[in-house]
């Protein structure tokens, strides 16, 4: 499902060249709910995005779906993005001039009638016509998580969705990803928290841009 083969990532600054990840390989399956840990700085933003399609990598190669997604054009890879891979992040990334049910909507405009049971399932109903200045963060984050299942994607990718939730909405979230596993999704969920173990069906921690180490649940 998610592949990376001999990847890095070379970051140039003006005080030399950050080593964000070295030669690593990983291979996710799919259905899994693959949980990634390691400390600030040890690359699983940048493998993240990666996997994404939205960094490329200095040297190697990442596939979704047998798709190698740096071989693609910008557009292809846009197109790509788009139909197979929903992104959640930290700090929400709404368009703060449209509403809740429009954010939604973004990633799948023709999803119209499905659009409002989702939100109901994400207890969004009664906010659908406000704001994201007028949300909460646990709101905000249940409306990122609507806009990155819509269209039903294939791979989900979470880079610490619960950083700025409290523990109510972050247990919210986490229960939407596992359900969207459950059903037959891929998972990914970088988080700083235990609170994903519980659903993980693969531990991976990162050190220095390098596997540490790699688990399969029992
Ligand atoms: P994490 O998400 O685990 O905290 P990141 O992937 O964000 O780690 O960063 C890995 C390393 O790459 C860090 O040393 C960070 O400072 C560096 N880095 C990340 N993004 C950039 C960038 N755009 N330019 C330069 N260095 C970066
Ligand atoms: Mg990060």
């Amino acid at each position: 499902m998610l592949t990376f083969d001999k990847v890095s990532k070379h970051y140039k600054t003006a005080d030399g060249t950050v080593k964000a990840l070295d030669a690593f390989s990983l291979t996710i399956d799919a259905g899994a709910f693959a949980v990634i840990k390691g400390p600030s700085g040890c690359g699983k933003s940048t493998l993240l995005l990666q996997a994404g399609g939205m960094l490329r990598p200095t040297e190697g190669s990442v596939s979704v779906n047998g798709q190698d997604l740096y071989a693609l054009s910008n557009r292809e890879r846009g197109d790509f993005r788009r139909e197979h891979i929903g992104f959640v992040f930290q700090m929400f990334h709404l368009l703060p001039y449209l509403t809740v049910r429009e954010n939604a909507l973004l990633s799948a405009p023709t999803k119209a009638s499905e659009v409002d049971g989702l939100l109901e399932r994400l207890g969004l109903s009664e906010r659908q016509h406000h704001l994201p200045s007028a949300l909460s963060a646990g709101e905000k984050q249940r409306t990122a998580i609507a806009r990155a299942l819509l269209p039903e994607p294939a791979l989900v990718l979470a880079d610490e969705p619960t950083g700025n939730l409290d523990p109510e909405n972050a247990a919210l979230v986490m229960q939407y990803l596992a359900d969207y596993q459950r059903a037959g999704g891929t998972v990914v969920l970088v988080t700083h928290g235990t609170d994903g173990d519980q659903f993980a069906t693969r531990s991976i921690n990162l050190r220095g841009g390098t596997l540490e180490t790699d688990r399969h649940a029992p």
